[in-house]
């Protein structure tokens, strides 16, 4: 089990405090029962509610446990995957429909931080994919190409340009998709939050599912103290089911294979520093094997990250790759010292696609959203909310049986320790 180096981080340093919740002590009634408080969860959970449904989140900790409390905050859209393999792998009019609800996926966040006045650090300048040599500049013009052809508003930059938007040295290009942007992640699951229960749904925190049973045509959910009936479930778990809980519909869990990812935060920068880095305050990553992102925080922190889990062995070889990295990307950082890192699952499938799935009668999950989560996120929850309220074709994804990956714990051994191999070489030669 991965050590989760989390909490407090810097999200819950810099968020608006999270809505009052409890733990749910009672017997309750409601039509959808929600396992899991993140974005999806609490996307579905509102768009019931706003939809006059009687819909009730149970999270085993805290809103924003999982992924929607420890990522980047880059609001992306569509998936990491490159549009035309998308396409290919899912069939031409399911694949085109996927992209055009996941593009515009970021359009959907903002517009719910406006309508709910969610107070999330929301910037909407677009993200960089900064490109490494000859062939992440092939690798972006090709993503260029292929979104262009969709009529997205993305654009290829040039080194020089790509330097003066990223403030950062050797990287032979960008690509500036201007649907996306930033966001404080752990703020923006915790607005989502407040806007579902004032529409009506109720959150219980600190109320892991422990079991499930059928009657009659409910199911009734067994947490740590009270219990929730309910005609329908959304097991909005994902890379965290399993973490504190034997979940039901066990199967659920061997699917995905974890990704880990750490970022480190630096102390706010002085006022000259900050304004080279980012000027505009795009979110950017890179198109390494073994990824880095950075993006800047309203306090003007840098935040950096890469694939690797801060464990006792690891966190010292990732810490000093991550310094070495931000003096070699911003040679006039001047002294910096980290005030901030954590760690996170990333929950990955074979084809790097969400997965659909009907558990059992009126049992439904949407998972794996392969590091794309935020946008993603909040358009299947809402999906998810439209399906179980009788939009059968609501969800853009055909329903999968599980395909438990026997490769899984394997490759996330070889993902950690390949990142660690890579870190304790990369940037000291
Ligand atoms: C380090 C990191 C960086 C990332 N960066 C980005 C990014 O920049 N952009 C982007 O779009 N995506 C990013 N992602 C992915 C994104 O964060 C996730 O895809 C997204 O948060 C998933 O949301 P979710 O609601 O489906 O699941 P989660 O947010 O993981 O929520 C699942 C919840 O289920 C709860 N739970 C588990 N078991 C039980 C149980 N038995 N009973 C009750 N509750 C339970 C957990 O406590 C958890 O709170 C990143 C992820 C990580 C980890």
């Amino acid at each position: 089990m991965a050590t989760e180096r989390a909490l407090p981080n810097l999200w819950h340093a810099t968020a608006p405090a999270a809505p009052h919740t409890a733990p749910l002590a009672d017997d309750l009634t409601v039509e959808v029962a929600i396992v899991g408080g993140g974005f999806t969860g609490l996307s579905a959970a509102l768009h019931l509610a706003e939809a006059g449904v009687r819909a009730a989140v149970i999270e085993a900790r805290m809103i924003g446990f999982g992924g929607s409390g420890r990522n980047v905050g880059l609001v992306n859209a569509g998936m990491w995957v490159k549009p035309d393999d998308l396409v290919a792998t899912l069939g031409a009019a399911a694949g085109n429909r996927l992209l055009v609800e996941l593009g515009d996926g970021p359009s959907l966040v903002y517009d719910l931080v406006a309508k709910y006045g969610i107070e999330c650090e929301a910037v909407r300048n677009g993200t960089l994919h900064m490109s490494l040599g000859t062939e992440g500049l092939k690798e972006i013009r090709e993503r260029e190409a292929q979104w262009k052809k969709r009529g997205a508003p993305v654009e290829v930059l040039p080194a020089e340009k790509a330097q003066a938007l990223s403030g950062a040295e050797g990287f032979t290009g960008a690509l500036l998709d201007r649907r996306a942007g930033t966001i404080q992640p752990l703020a923006y699951a915790r607005g989502l939050a407040r806007a579902a229960l004032a529409a009506g749904a109720k959150i219980f925190t600190d109320t892991p599912l422990l079991s499930a049973n059928r009657q009659g045509n409910h199911w009734r959910l067994q947490t740590g103290r009270g219990t929730v009936t309910a005609r329908h479930v959304i097991l909005a778990t994902n890379a965290y089911g399993g973490l504190v809980a034997d979940v039901p519909w066990k199967e659920y869990r061997q699917e995905l294979t974890i990704l880990p990812y750490f970022q480190f935060a630096t102390n706010p920068l002085p006022d000259k520093v900050a304004a080279r880095i980012l000027p505009e305050r795009q979110g950017a990553w890179d198109t390494g094997l073994v990824m880095t992102s950075f993006r800047m925080d309203k306090q003007n922190r840098l935040i950096f990250g890469s694939i690797g889990r801060l464990d006792a062995m690891a966190a010292g070889t990732h810490r000093a790759f991550a310094g070495r990295s931000v003096r070699k990307l911003f040679p006039y950082i001047g002294d910096v010292r980290f005030e901030h890192w954590w760690d996170g699952r990333i929950g990955m499938t074979t084809n790097n696609l969400p997965v659909m799935h009907v558990l059992a009668d009126n049992v439904v999950s949407v998972s794996g959203y392969n590091g794309r989560g935020i946008a993603p996120g909040t358009v299947f929850g809402r999906a998810l909310a439209r399906h179980v309220t009788g939009d059968t074709s609501a969800i853009p994804l055909a329903e999968t049986p599980i395909t438990p990956d026997p490769w899984r714990m394997l490759k996330s051994v070889f993902y950690h320790a390949g990142a660690q191999a890579k870190h304790f070489i990369d940037k000291r030669f």
